[in-house]
């Protein structure tokens, strides 16, 4: 169970992963010195982070699949319900293991629940209490093989995202509470696959909806396990869109705007991202420009970011016209399931309904640098910050009517690069703001993990940031314990980041599990049975992970947290 700490937090200690690693590592040199030397000199001194380097010109990013539009219907006939059933299930464990070895990133089910139900009805399986206690079992062994399979790119897990809480009917509503069921049934160190909530009016949010159920019964595993986390349908950015094509796709990722007419998730996905380190720049500036006006200086961020940003949406440009040049027998698994929002037949064709993301990280470190004020508590640098998140926003804009491809702006969670920034930046630069000896920086926009304030006040400062951050957010609460039983308390929450225009959120707590007894809690020594052996499980950057795994950004980050 415990997890070896190396570049990407994952499991790699095997033969396999031996022998990944030494090519993952030679990929990522050779792709950095073909590049422009300006780019990769760029990415080396940590002005910016391109995420899946070997991946790079070989692959795209993450797909929510379109799930009912090839499904193999004929694969199943003649079969028992049974059979069927065990059919289906197998055939979808087989689907995460060949997409995910087909591409860099995640894997997202948009409606879970609706359409595992379509099939079934379509296959002619009965909705009755036989078939059900089956699909209950089927469920509890999927989630176990999200959990504990690790045969991606040699002994890492597979990045699963199941999105559910739409339910139309009774069989998608008996799907939606077993995941739920199961989920929270399979105990403390099943954390994994991601499985998001959808919150909304009508549906799910209200007493009297028809998923209200569903949507208690979410927050009560929430308060044991931090898992669902919620996709708030209402929030003001996203009301106007069908809930059921929004999607949360891994820890973050917003995939909707499309200027090819195919908007919302299903079918599509992001093909690449890079990341800015927005201290960098404002640390460049303190140090060559420390007497200036504070406007002066947020003028400079401004340019400086723009010089940055340029070359960013190049290197954008290039990873995405080399996945162009590719075959579609490069895709083999695209190919045969055909999961994308147009036939997979033409390569380009497909590739310009994905997004093109361009990331920022350490908003709250940058305005500290410059305005010498942190920006959630002051009104000032509150706008500031706004204002340049906006600035960012309409850069991308920019870009995607310029070159008609769907560019946008992402609010880039902690992963390796928190820390790696930090050490970086750390090396070459004085401060006067204590910004370096928590040893990493802050998740995109998030006002900081020892903040102390209020959820209700880190929700309305945060909430802003949603709407302009359209290449994917979350939000987070931070709570000292487990809130067990409290879904009342919970659901208050997420009212209170509904009416916050948050996009999506997240609860957090620390966990620590005996590995002795298997109790749960928060403690250096098992309250039972004394036991010292401890499994720690954390969220930091969307998924949760057992916090050996962690890279040292992320585990300094799990030190400094305060609780809302
Ligand atoms: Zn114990």
């Amino acid at each position: 169970m415990k997890q070896l700490t190396n570049e990407n937090a994952a499991n790699r200690s095997s033969y396999v992963g031996s022998v990944y690693n030494v090519g993952e590592r030679a990929v990522k040199n050779e792709v950095l010195s073909s590049l422009p030397p300006e780019w990769s000199r760029l990415h080396r001194e940590g002005y910016i982070h391109i995420h899946d380097l070997d991946a790079y010109g070989k692959t795209y990013n993450c797909l929510t699949f379109n799930f009912l539009n090839a499904f193999p219907y004929k694969q199943f006939e003649g079969l028992r319900d049974s059979g069927k059933i065990v059919r289906l299930f197998g055939f979808i464990k087989t689907l995460f293991a060949d997409m995910g070895n087909e591409q860099s990133g995640g894997m997202a089910f948009a409606n879970f629940d609706n359409e595992l139900a379509t099939v079934l009805e379509k296959l002619g399986v009965r909705y009755n209490e036989s078939n059900c206690d089956l699909i209950a079992e089927a469920i509890a062994d999927l989630l176990l093989w999200c959990n504990n399979t690790h045969t991606r790119m040699g002994q890492t897990s597979y990045y699963v995202t199941l999105n559910i809480g739409l339910a139309e009917n009774e069989f998608a509503r008996f799907i939606a509470y077993s995941v739920i069921e199961q989920f929270e049934k399979l105990g403390d160190t099943v954390y994994k696959p991601n499985i998001v909530f959808k919150v909304c009016k009508g549906v799910s949010r209200l007493e009297g909806d028809r998923n209200f159920d569903l949507y208690r019964k979410a927050l009560l595993c929430t308060a044991k396990k931090m898992i669902p986390t919620y996709l708030l349908c209402d929030c003001v950015s996203d009301r106007e869109i069908a809930p059921d094509k929004l999607s949360v796709m891994g820890c973050r990722t917003r995939v909707v705007d499309d200027i090819y007419g195919k908007g919302g998730a299903i079918g599509r996905g992001n093909i690449d991202n890079i990341s800015i380190n927005l201290p960098r720049l404002a640390l460049e500036i303190d140090r060559d420009h420390r007497g200036d006006t504070v406007s002066k200086k947020i003028d400079l961020l401004r340019k400086k970011w723009l010089s940055i940003a340029d070359v960013t949406k190049e290197i954008l440009l290039d990873r995405y016209n080399k996945i162009l040049s590719l075959s579609i027998d490069d895709f083999p698994s695209n190919a045969t399931r055909q999961l994308w929002c147009i036939a997979f037949e033409d390569i380009p064709e497909v590739f310009k309904h994905g997004t093109l993301s361009i990331g920022f990280i350490g908003l709250s470190e940058t305005m500290e640098i410059l305005c010498g004020k942190r920006f959630y508590n002051d009104a000032e640098t509150y706008r500031i910050a706004l204002d340049f998140v906006a600035f960012m926003r309409e850069y991308c804009n920019k870009q995607r009517d310029k070159y008609k491809l769907n560019f946008s702006l992402l609010a880039t969670s902690g992963e390796l690069i928190s820390g790696r920034f930090s050490e970086i930046d750390s090396k070459q630069f004085s401060p006067e703001a204590d910004v370096f000896s928590k040893g990493f920086y802050t998740n995109s926009f998030h006002v900081n993990v020892d903040s102390g304030i209020s959820a209700r006040e880190k929700l309305i400062k945060e909430g802003p940031f949603h709407a302009l951050s359209n290449g994917g957010c979350i939000s987070y609460i931070e709570l000292n314990e487990a809130p067990i039983g409290n879904d009342e308390g919970l659901r208050e929450l997420v009212e209170e980041a509904v009416e916050a225009g948050v996009r999506y959120m997240g609860i957090n707590f620390p966990k620590d599990i005996c590995d002795d007894c298997g109790i749960s809690g928060v403690f250096n020594e098992c309250p039972a049975c004394c036991g010292k052996k401890i499994t720690r499980i954390r969220r930091v950057s969307g998924y949760l992970e057992i916090l050996d795994g962690f890279t040292n950004g992320k585990k300094n980050e799990v030190k400094s947290r305060k609780s809302n």
